[in-house]
């Protein structure tokens, strides 16, 4: 079994947050220190800890982060001005959190990289 994260335990409703949207297949709820007007994580409830560890059968997870994203931008008033997708892997990738997760950011203009 992975590690026992703190997004695990988001994804059990085990500890307080702001969660947007939830499913069989993934969670989505707001970074708790948000570096943008809309500064959303999108997981999937299962465990992955980073992009390394994807296997075949996460297929159907990782493509509902899209979708969960493609929604939730446009619930969040993106979609026009446009956001970002970001997914960070390991030390040199800047991932705190060893749970697999997309941010979406958006609400101001980002620059060309940021995170
Ligand atoms: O990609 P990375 O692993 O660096 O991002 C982790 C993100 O998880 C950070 O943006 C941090 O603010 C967020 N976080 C959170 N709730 C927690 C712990 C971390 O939203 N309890």
């Amino acid at each position: 079994m992975a590690q026992d994260t703190v997004f695990s335990k988001i994804v059990r409703r085990e500890i307080p947050s702001d969660i947007l949207y939830q499913d069989d297949l993934v969670t989505a709820f707001r970074d708790i220190n948000p570096r943008a007007p809309s500064h959303v994580l999108i997981v999937p409830n299962r465990e992955i800890p980073t992009v390394n560890d994807i296997e075949n059968d996460d297929e159907a997870a990782l493509g509902r982060m899209f979708t969960v994203a493609r929604k939730l931008a446009k619930q969040e008033g993106l979609q026009d001005d446009g956001y970002r997708l970001v997914v960070n892997c390991n030390a040199y990738g800047g991932q705190d959190v060893y749970h697999l997760h997309m941010h979406l950011v958006g609400g101001r203009p980002l620059g060309p990289m940021m995170l």
